[in-house]
C-alpha cells in the first residue's frame, strides 16, 4: 500500500515562510496543464560507500527498465501513441510556434507524466487541444505511420474514457481501458474465474491474479498471461534481471543477496508462492542501508483491485529521521492495545512492524514522475499477519513538497483565521510527517480479519476502506498524549494543525483535483472525503465541525477538537469492523454516501478560488542522473549525482535507453 502525495496539496496550506537562504536547490521546475514538476535532492548520497553508491546505480538502472511495462499496463495503445508523439516532437520541421504545436507539446508532457493517455490520478482520458488534422499532417511530415484505430483512442472522448472505472453499478472491467484484462472480458467473468480458483480455507493464500493479464481466447475460454521472463513483458523482465545480477555483488549483506536471488527466481517463474517467499525475505531485511522495491506491487490500477502495476524505488535509510519512526514501532503493541476498535478485531501480538524514513534515490514505473510519500509492503494479508510488514516514509520527497509550497497562498485563501494559520505554520510539517508515519508504520499493520473472512470481500471498495482505516488510525493517535510523552509532538495543541488541514482537504481543497461534474474516483481521495464528510455529518448536532461562510467564501471551522478526535475513533472502530468482518454492504454504503459525490456549488467555488492562485494541483519529480566514473579496466570508482537534466530531455532519454517492449504486447 502506498500513501500518495495528499500532503503535496496539504503542504500548500502551510505558511508563507521564506525558504532558508542556504538552500538554493532548484526544487521547482516547469509547470504545464495541472502539473508542477519538482526535483528532489538525494541528501547523503556522497556520504555512501563506493559499494553502496554502485549498488544504488545498478538498482537505479533496474528501476528504469520496467518503464514500458507500466505504459502497457495503463492501456494497450500507450506505447504506440508515445512513440508516434515523440517522433513528431523530435523530427517536426514545421512551425513550432503555432498554437497547435504548443498544444501538442503540452499533450505529450501530460502523456509522459501519466504514462499513458489517462490522467494519472483521476484516471479519466484527457483530450488534446490540437486537431486530429494537424496530427495527421505532422505524422506524415515526419514519415510515421500510426494505425487508423488509434486516432479515435486519442481524439474521441467516448473511446476508452476511463483507465480504471470505479463507478458503482457499471461493468468495471469492460469499461476500464487499463490492460489488465484482455478485450471482451467482463467483470462477471473475471470474478467467476478467480472465485472458482480460490482454494477452500487456505490460511496462506497467494494473491490470485496478481501478476497476469486475464484474456479470452477465440473459443471464449479465459486464461492468464503471466508476467515473467518467458511470458508477457518477458523482454523487459529479462533486462531487469540482468541489472539485478549486476547489483548483487555490491549488497552489504548476504541477506540482501538472497532477496535479489529470490526476486530473480520469481521474475523467471512468475510463481506467486515464490513471490510470497521473496516478500518475507525482503521485509525481514532491515539492516541494509540501501534498499529497493522492484516489481508488480500495487493494485490501484485494476478496477477489481487484484492485478499489480509495475513500480520501483531505490533508496537508503535516513538514520536521523528513522529514530522517530522507531519510537512508534517500539510502541506498536501499546497503540494496538489502546485503539478504540472492538478487542475482537485487534491483534493480540503485533508482529515485526519495521519502520524507517528513507531518502529516495531513484523512482520508476508507477512511482514516477508522480509518486508516493510513504510505502507499506508487502500487500499480502497473511504475510502481514504472520511476518509483519516494512513501512517507509520518504523524507526527501516530503521535504521537496514542503519547500516548493512555501508562499503559495493556499493557506491565506482557505484557512479560516490567522490563529489557525499560525498553528499550521508552527506544527503543520511535524504533524503531517507524524500522520504519515502513523498511517504507514502502525495503521496498515493494525487490526486483523476474523477467521474465515475473505480478504477480497470488500472488492472495489477495499482500497478506500483500507486507506481510510490507516488514515483514521493516524488521526486518532496524532492527538494522543502518548506522542507528547514520546517526544514526537511538541505539545498537546500541535495535533490540531493536522485535524484542521485534514478536514479542510477532505471537505474543500482536494476538490481542486476534480473536474466540474465528475465524481471522486481515486481510493485515497475517496477515503479522505468519506472521513471528513462522515465527521461533519456526525458532529452536526453538537457543531463539532462546520462549514461556514465568510464574505461569500466557505471555510472549515472546528469548534471542538477533542470531540472530533472522538468521532475519528468511532469511525475507526466501524471501519475496522467492516474490514474484519468483510462487510461489503457497509463498505459500499459508507464510501458511496460520504466519499464519492461532490456538491457542485461548493466545487465551483473552490475551483474559482484556487484558480486565482495559479497553482498546480498535481506534482511530480524529475529523477537525478547517476553517472558512474570508471577506471581503465571499466570498474566503477565513483558515482556522481547530477540534477541538471530537464523534463522532456529525461523522458526522451528514457524512451531511448530503456526501450524494452514492442508496440503490441
Ligand atoms: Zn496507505
Amino acid at each position: 500500500m502506498m500513501i500518495l502525495s495528499s500532503s503535496a496539496l496539504m503542504a500548500q496550506t502551510k505558511g508563507n515562510k521564506a525558504e532558508p537562504a542556504h538552500d538554493d536547490f532548484p526544487y521547482n521546475n516547469e509547470q504545464f496543464a495541472d502539473i508542477q514538476m519538482l526535483r528532489y535532492k538525494v541528501e547523503g548520497f556522497d556520504a555512501l560507500t563506493l559499494k553502496q553508491k554502485t549498488l544504488v546505480y545498478h538498482l537505479s538502472e533496474a528501476a528504469l527498465l520496467g518503464r514500458d511495462i507500466l505504459w502497457d499496463q495503463n492501456g494497450r495503445y500507450n506505447l504506440r501513441i508515445r512513440r508516434a508523439l515523440e517522433k513528431v516532437y523530435t523530427d517536426f520541421r514545421g512551425d513550432r510556434t503555432t498554437s497547435d504545436f504548443k498544444a501538442f507539446e503540452v499533450y505529450l508532457k501530460r502523456v509522459w507524466f501519466s504514462s499513458g493517455i489517462h490522467h494519472h490520478y483521476g484516471s479519466e482520458k484527457f483530450l488534446p487541444d490540437f486537431s486530429e488534422q494537424w496530427l495527421r499532417q505532422a505524422l506524415k511530415d515526419v514519415g510515421y505511420k500510426l494505425e487508423e484505430e488509434i486516432f479515435p483512442v486519442i481524439f474521441n472522448p467516448s473511446v476508452m474514457a476511463m483507465r480504471t472505472n470505479q463507478r458503482d453499478g457499471e461493468d468495471l472491467v469492460l469499461t476500464s481501458a487499463g490492460n489488465y484484462y484482455g478485450e471482451g472480458v467482463t467483470q462477471a467473468e473475471a470474478e467467476k474465474f478467480y472465485a472458482e480458483r480460490k482454494p477452500a480455507a487456505d490460511p496462506r493464500p497467494i494473491m490470485m491474479g496478481y501478476n497476469s493479464r486475464l484474456v479470452k481466447d477465440e473459443e471464449g475460454n479465459l486464461r492468464e498471461e503471466v508476467w515473467r521472463e518467458h511470458g508477457l513483458y518477458g523482454s523487459a523482465i529479462a533486462r531487469i534481471i540482468g541489472k539485478l545480477q549486476d547489483a548483487r555483488p555490491f549488497c552489504d549483506t548476504e541477506k540482501q543477496q538472497r532477496v535479489i536471488d529470490k526476486l530473480i527466481e520469481y521474475y523467471r517463474t512468475g510463481d506467486l508462492r515464490t513471490f510470497d517467499e521473496y516478500s518475507i525475505l525482503w521485509l525481514k531485511d532491515t539492516e541494509d542501508l540501501v534498499d529497493f522495491v522492484n516489481g508488480f506491487t500495487e493494485t490501484y490500477g485494476d478496477p477489481l483491485g487484484m492485478k499489480a502495476s509495475w513500480e520501483s524505488i531505490v533508496n537508503f535509510k535516513d538514520l536521523e529521521a528513522t529514530a522517530r519512526t522507531e519510537k512508534l514501532s517500539a510502541n506498536a503493541q501499546w497503540f494496538e492495545d489502546h485503539s478504540p476498535v472492538d478487542p475482537r478485531f485487534r491483534k493480540e501480538k503485533v508482529k515485526g512492524v519495521s519502520a524507517k524514513v528513507i531518502t529516495a534515490a531513484m523512482l520508476g514505473g508507477d512511482l514516477y514522475p508522480s509518486t508516493a510519500i510513504g510505502i507499506n509492503l508487502p500487500n499480502s494479508d497473511w504475510v502481514r499477519r504472520d511476518y509483519g510488514s516494512k513501512s517507509v516514509t520518504i523524507g526527501n520527497l516530503t521535504d521537496a513538497y514542503n519547500k516548493s509550497a512555501r508562499g503559495s497562498g493556499m493557506g491565506k485563501e482557505f484557512v479560516i483565521d490567522k490563529k489557525t494559520l499560525e498553528l499550521i505554520e508552527l506544527y503543520g510539517d511535524v504533524c503531517d510527517d507524524l500522520h504519515t508515519d502513523l498511517h504507514e508504520c502502525l495503521g496498515h499493520g493494525s487490526g486483523k480479519l476474523l477467521p474465515g473472512t475473505d480478504p477480497d470481500s470488500l472488492k472495489a471498495y477495499g482500497a478506500a476502506i483500507e486507506e481510510g482505516r490507516a488514515d483514521l488510525f493516524g488521526l486518532y493517535y496524532v492527538a494522543d498524549p502518548k506522542l507528547v510523552e514520546l517526544g514526537l509532538t511538541p505539545n498537546a495543541e500541535a495535533y490540531k494543525s493536522q485535524y484542521y488541514t485534514y478536514m479542510q482537504n477532505g471537505l474543500l481543497t482536494q476538490l481542486v483535483r476534480i473536474k466540474p461534474g465528475q465524481n471522486i474516483e481515486e481510493a485515497h481521495m475517496r477515503n479522505r472525503a468519506f472521513i471528513a464528510h462522515w465527521a461533519l455529518e456526525h458532529g452536526k448536532k453538537d457543531k463539532v465541525v462546520e462549514l461556514v461562510k465568510k464574505k461569500g467564501k466557505t471555510y472549515v471551522r472546528i469548534n471542538d477538537y477533542e470531540a472530533l478526535r472522538g468521532l475519528f475513533g468511532k469511525l475507526l472502530a466501524e471501519v475496522q469492523r467492516i474490514k474484519s468482518e468483510g462487510d461489503y454492504e457497509a463498505a459500499r454504503s459508507l464510501v458511496e454516501t460520504y466519499g464519492v459525490k461532490v456538491d457542485p456549488v461548493l466545487h465551483k467555488e473552490v475551483l474559482e478560488r484556487y484558480e486565482k492562485l495559479h497553482l498546480s494541483p498535481y506534482k511530480g519529480f524529475i529523477n537525478p542522473v547517476y553517472k558512474p566514473v570508471r577506471d581503465a579496466a571499466g570498474n566503477i570508482v565513483d558515482v556522481k549525482v547530477d540534477y541538471s537534466e530537464g523534463y522532456a530531455e529525461q523522458m526522451l532519454r528514457y524512451s531511448r535507453d530503456y526501450n524494452t517492449l514492442p508496440d503490441v504486447n
